[in-house]
């Protein structure tokens, strides 16, 4: 067993009791194309690999990676790619299938792989996380909730979000600081999202209104959205952000759309608002 390296945000799952739940959830099958991010020292890797017969895992940390292939040796076909998965093109390794994701995610790079991955669901199946339960709660959010924002809109308007249980600090090596929670995503099928034309309109409208989150929405827009077109979204003006739900942003976001809205470049995902 190696020493865990908090820079690579390495913390080990022990608990078979949490290890099993998880695994049951994903219900791996034979031939299923799974993908998991980060797979450590294969608490959740050996017990896929079994079921589904073949896997492949992206690992950053040099020094995991042989002795894991070695762990794997005889239970099934393991590939493993050393990278930042940050940096692996998902979609390439679907070979004509689509992908099952997995992973206890390491927690200070959480927000971007989530993103990452999202960029790839047209060929991802499902996704599986093990996040910050914080993270998980932000996700699932509902409009009036303190916690729904901007990650809330984004998730939502691409995928099912469907928080499956929570985990004790005590079932990894070393404990983080906080709750975690397993998380199930499922893509929306492209009719239930909205069009792809919108999509720099639905990212500049959303963190506008989240940014100022406190303010009115025709203060949050000003210069993007007047008071009009907030309205002709179906929208009262004098509304705050986290009372919009996600279809309401993609009405703002069509008005701004028609209005021809200047799309700012686009910022470094950073979705904690
Ligand atoms: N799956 C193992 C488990 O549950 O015991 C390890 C989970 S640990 C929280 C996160 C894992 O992700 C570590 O193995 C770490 O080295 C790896 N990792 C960290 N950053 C990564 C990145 N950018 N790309 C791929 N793997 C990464």
């Amino acid at each position: 067993m190696s020493r865990p390296k908090k820079h690579y945000g390495q913390h080990f799952l022990h608990e078979r009791g949490v290890i099993e739940r998880i695994v049951a959830a994903i219900a791996p099958r034979p031939d299923d194309r799974i993908v998991e991010i980060g797979p450590g020292e294969g608490a959740l890797t050996l017990p896929l690999l079994r079921a589904a017969g073949r896997l492949t895992a992206i690992e950053l940390d040099t020094e995991l990676i042989e002795p894991l292939r070695e762990r794997a040796a005889g239970i099934g076909e393991l590939e493993v790619i050393h990278a930042d998965v940050l940096k692996v093109d998902l979609t390439a390794l679907t070979h004509g299938g689509k992908l099952r994701l997995a992973g206890n995610l390491p927690y200070y790079v959480s927000s971007p792989i989530l993103f990452h991955c999202l960029a790839h669901a047209d060929a991802i199946i499902d996704m599986h996380f093990m996040l910050q339960k914080e993270v998980v709660d932000r996700m699932a959010a509902a409009p009036g909730s303190k916690v729904y924002g901007r990650l809330s809109v984004m998730l939502q308007l691409a995928c099912r979000v469907e928080p499956l249980l929570r985990v004790a600090p005590g079932a990894f090596r070393p404990p983080p600081k906080v709750e975690s929670a397993v998380v199930k995503l499922t893509p929306l099928p492209a009719a239930q999202q909205p069009d792809p034309s919108l999509a720099p309109a639905i990212d500049v409208v959303v963190r506008a209104a989240f940014n100022q989150r406190r303010k009115t929405l025709a203060n949050a827009l000003r210069g993007r959205l007047d008071a009009d077109a907030i309205r002709a979204a179906g929208i009262a003006p004098h509304a705050r952000a986290e009372n919009v739900s996600p279809e309401g942003f993609v009405a703002l976001a069509r008005q701004a759309h028609s209005a021809g809205l200047q799309v700012a470049p686009k910022l470094a995902d950073n979705a904690s608002q």
